[in-house]
């Protein structure tokens, strides 16, 4: 059965509405009184203090579409079928009201009632300690024990950053043989996209202080995370995410303005499937107020908009076009998330200006890269090179290491980091020289600022673990 997307969020919220739920909208994509997180990139994350009992919820039952980014996931966009660096999440929410017993038979209610999904498609995981979780699914529900798996901690035991955790649930899709990796073992649970994980129900029983220590949390909490895209993207049956209706249609404004056909090429569909993710993400960043800077969000904002960028140069583009895209993620979005209509405006101006400035410099570092690449001796790239590449050229590090390892070359990170640290140094004692003339207006102090290095996503997703 078909159904678009905007119509299957509807219709969890009113089921989840008609389970005594309190439907919220969105929390910004910026986290509020809470240095563990970069980005929300969940449903419960904003909800963390509802959850710990710190503060009082304006019910106990809540549901909500969470708009969420994850930028550690940025490797696999555009290549496996359902990972985006901005995805919305469907989640109800239980804080310390009803758990297990009434959270498990309400999402295969759902599923298999609501939704229609064949019962045969699904697969069932649990924590490998969790018997009353396996007795619920097994015995209540009466899902088969073929389709119940248990699994360890790296798969069922959920945590992001610090706060409540616990062990969890996931519901899996059975998108056929034909998407199999052919491994004789592929299960639930591999990595590729036959069994796509689409709900994940976690039972928050404990709280981490951060540094890996977990005690009882006093509470018995209910956090589910339903994928709103992979959700559609079953239910559309479509081959990825990006093919989902909404989702697609902004891929179509990419392949109108880029010129470059969607299905005719693999590398094309990549840059395709990439430029729309990032198109997605750095809307609503700067619709939650997100400016591009060389530090944490801004970077990551930054980041995300010259890969964009480089990859509609490799599709051929020759000007700015990401600017044009915005209209068609603001109509697409604008009914769930009204903020975007309210910036349409500003988010058109930040990525035109943010996309002007890089294309004086990108065809000059590109020539660069390129000529380094087909001159090469040595499969070293200099870390002089790539401190120019940054400094003048404006491309994030990252970027320069992509672009290389393509080509199985690597960056000397040692000397960029360097240099970096040399060059933070002399503005730094240029800003003391300067003394307070350095601030007498925000801009001139902002330019004598040196540039901050991107540490890198794997980095920032590990930074703010650790914070
Ligand atoms: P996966 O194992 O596929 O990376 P996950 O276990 O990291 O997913 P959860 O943290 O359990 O994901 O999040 C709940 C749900 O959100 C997932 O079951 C999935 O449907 C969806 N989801 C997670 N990450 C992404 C993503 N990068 N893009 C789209 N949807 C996602
Ligand atoms: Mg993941
Ligand atoms: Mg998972
Ligand atoms: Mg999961």
């Amino acid at each position: 059965k078909w159904t678009g997307l905007n119509e299957l969020r509807e219709s969890y919220l009113r089921f989840f509405e008609s389970k005594g739920h309190l439907r919220l909208p969105s929390f910004s994509l910026i986290p509020q009184g809470d240095n563990s997180l970069l980005l929300i990139n969940s449903g419960m994350a904003p909800m963390k203090k509802f959850f710990t009992g710190e503060s009082t919820p304006p019910r106990l039952r809540v549901t909500t579409c969470q708009k969420c980014i994850r930028t550690p996931d940025i490797e696999s966009v555009g290549i496996d079928d359902r990972h985006g660096t901005f995805f919305e999440m469907l989640g109800n929410f239980s804080f310390n009201d009803y758990f297990k017993k009434e959270a498990i038979p309400w999402a295969w209610e759902f599923f298999t009632k609501v939704l229609e999904i064949p019962e045969e498609k699904l697969f069932v995981t649990v924590y490998q300690e969790d018997d009353v979780a396996w007795d619920i699914w097994t015995k209540d529900v009466g899902v088969p024990e073929s389709h119940m798996r248990r699994m360890g901690k790296e798969d069922n035991f959920w945590e992001h950053g610090s706060g409540p955790c616990g062990p969890c649930s996931e519901i899996y899709f059975d998108r056929g043989p034909e998407h199999s990796c052919g491994k004789p073992d592929c299960d639930v649970g591999c990595e590729c996209d036959r069994y796509v994980e689409v709900w994940n129900l976690v039972f928050t029983q404990f709280n981490n202080d951060g540094k890996g220590n977990y005690t009882p949390l006093g509470r018995e909490n209910i956090d589910t995370g339903l994928g709103m895209e992979r959700l559609a993207c079953v239910m559309q049956d479509v081959d990825n995410l990006f093919l989902v209706d909404t989702v697609q249609n902004i891929m179509k404004k990419i392949s109108e303005l880029t010129g470059a056909e969607y299905g005719a090429d693999k590398k094309t569909d990549i840059s395709l499937r990439i430029i729309t993710d990032h198109m997605r993400s750095t809307v609503f960043m700067i619709g939650d107020g997100v400016l591009p800077s060389n530090e944490g969000r801004g970077y990551v904002l930054r980041r995300l908009l010259r890969r964009a960028a480089r990859h509609g140069r490799l599709l051929g583009v020759k000007g700015a076009f990401l600017k044009d895209v915005v209209d068609t993620v603001v109509q697409e979005n604008g009914g769930a998330y009204p903020e975007l209509r309210e910036k349409r405006e500003t988010i058109r101006k930040v990525i035109a200006h943010e996309e002007e400035s890089f294309n004086r410099t990108i065809d000059q570092g590109m020539a660069m890269l390129t000529e380094f690449i087909d001159k090469a001796d040595s499969k070293v790239f200099s870390g002089e090179s790539a401190f120019t590449l940054n400094d003048t050229f404006g491309f994030p590090l990252d970027l320069t290491k992509e672009i290389l390892s393509e080509r199985g070359m690597e960056v000397d990170e040692a000397r960029f980091h360097e240099l970096m640290r040399q060059q933070k140094e002399r503005a730094r004692s240029a800003r003391k020289n300067a003394g307070a003339d350095a601030w007498r207006g925000e801009g001139g102090a902002v330019n004598g600022l040196p540039k901050t290095e991107f540490l890198g996503y794997t980095e920032l997703a590990s930074a703010a673990k650790v914070l």
